[in-house]
């Protein structure tokens, strides 16, 4: 279909991406020395062992900065150790943003406790601490932070308002490993981190998640909640001591030795990559400077935060400045120049019927509110901006090699697309109902 004004590809024209597909989106960057580590734990066949796990736990914890690191089969796990480290059980509250993948607030369902959930800021996409005060009740414990998308949450004033009402801080830092705010390494400001490595993340491993902490208390509970076989002498706490050597939650948390000795490999390498796609990334974004419409999700790093990984990048984007243009026309016109580009972020989870009527277990109403002292479930209305976000956010290229040439012709495919928008509105079917899902965000 060609068009009168247009050179646009969805329009017949040339292309913006010429360059045939490179190695620059491949992760995570496997070797030899991967491959070795793993064949070596096959071939003596310690895949269910800890050394290697235990190992793996120490140098995190040392590049993490913690005092414990405590390794688990999946970050769903991770987290949900971490909440009950944090001594969340029945009839307790934590607030949550409705914006993340599930796993940050389902695995209260299993200890009794509800979610609350919180409204997002538009620009970090993660937890507006504005939005938080309100919502706590003599049952609320603790709060879930999400460094969304690798870009960190406002962790001062989060943790203002944590000490004022002393709760619990848990960060999710399954999209930031590595990731700096004011200096600080995320994960290591809250109480507690719990994070995933599954292959999609930055930091990837196959199946795994870690925990770290400066708790003691916190690392013991954690430890056993889910590993029966370390919940032994090293424990120390008079609480836990009389179960020692089965697992408090009846759960099984170990993480594969397979997923442990990659980690080890990678964690040699993570600062240098992510190094390489900060330039990247920060490359692409300066490139698209000033072109209406499409505003980059990142940090000034002037002040010492930063984005490292860039797990799932993603863009800001605001239609009034494109003639209205919906983000999924935009996104298609991106994709047909050769680019990856997909509207939207993960659906709001408090309008999952998961999350507003499921009774999983068989308490004759909701499991979210099973133990509830109040009806916590808020409808189509209540949180403005996580309803609205998939129609103001776009998936970007997750550039992993600082490549000039490359990333020069994807930011030029956004910037031709924005640049000749009025082409595509007469067409424009708008956004559909159903943008994005719960469970992916599609990037690339
Ligand atoms: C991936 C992810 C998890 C869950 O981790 P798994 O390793 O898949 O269990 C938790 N929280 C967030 C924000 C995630 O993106």
């Amino acid at each position: 279909m060609t068009h009168p004004q247009s050179d646009l590809a969805i329009h017949g024209g040339l292309k913006a991406v010429t360059t045939e597909i490179t190695n620059i989106f491949e992760w995570p960057i496997i070797t030899h020395e991967d491959e070795n580590a793993v064949l070596a734990v096959l071939r003596r066949g310690a895949m269910s062992g800890t050394d290697e796990t235990i190992k793996f736990e120490e140098e995190f914890a040392s590049w993490q900065g913690t005092q414990y690191a405590l390794a688990c089969n999946n970050g769903t796990a991770a987290l949900q150790s971490a909440l009950y480290g944090c001594g969340i059980s029945v009839g307790d509250e934590i607030i949550c943003p409705s914006i993340t993948y599930w796993a940050s607030a389902l695995p209260v369902f299993a200890l009794g406790a509800s979610v609350v959930f919180a409204d997002i800021d538009p620009f970090t996409l993660c937890i507006d601490p504005k939005d938080i005060e309100h919502r706590i009740s003599a049952n609320t414990r603790a709060i879930v932070v999400v460094h969304y998308f690798g870009h960190p949450a406002d962790m001062d004033n989060i943790m203002a308002i944590a000490n004022r009402h002393k709760l619990k801080v848990i960060e999710d830092v399954s999209h930031a490993h590595g990731g700096l705010y004011k200096g600080r390494k995320l994960g290591t400001i809250g109480d507690v981190a719990g994070m995933s490595m599954m292959s999609g993340k930055s930091f990837a491993i196959g199946e795994g998640g870690m925990l770290t902490t400066n708790c003691r208390e916190i690392y013991e509970r954690a430890l056993a909640f889910g590993h029966y076989e370390r919940f032994n002498e090293t424990i120390t706490s008079p609480e836990l001591s009389p179960y020692r050597n089965l697992p408090l939650g009846g759960y099984k948390y170990r993480m594969h030795q397979l997923s442990s000795v990659v980690g080890r490999v990678q964690l040699k390498y993570y600062d240098a990559r992510v190094a390489e796609i900060r330039r990247a990334m920060n490359f692409f974004w300066d490139e698209l400077i000033d072109v209406p419409g499409l505003h980059a999700h990142r940090v000034n790093e002037e002040g010492y935060n930063t984005m490292a990984g860039w797990y799932m990048p993603h863009g800001l984007y605001t239609p009034s400045e494109l003639g209205g243009l919906s983000v999924t026309r935009f996104a298609e016109a991106v994709r047909a120049e050769g680019s990856h580009c997909t509207p939207g972020t993960n659906k709001p989870l408090h309008l999952h019927p998961l999350l507003t009527e499921a009774d999983v277990y068989g308490h004759d109403r909701p499991t979210r509110i099973a133990h509830a002292s109040r009806n916590l479930i808020r409808e189509q209305g209540s949180l403005p901006v996580a309803e609205q976000i998939s129609t103001l956010t776009f998936g970007i290229p997750w550039f992993k090699k600082f490549d000039h040439g490359i990333i020069s012709e994807h930011a030029k495919a956004f910037r031709k697309v924005a640049a000749q928008h009025k082409s595509l509105l007469d067409a424009d079917p708008g956004n559909p109902i159903a943008l994005t899902n719960w469970t992916s965000v599609n990037s690339d």
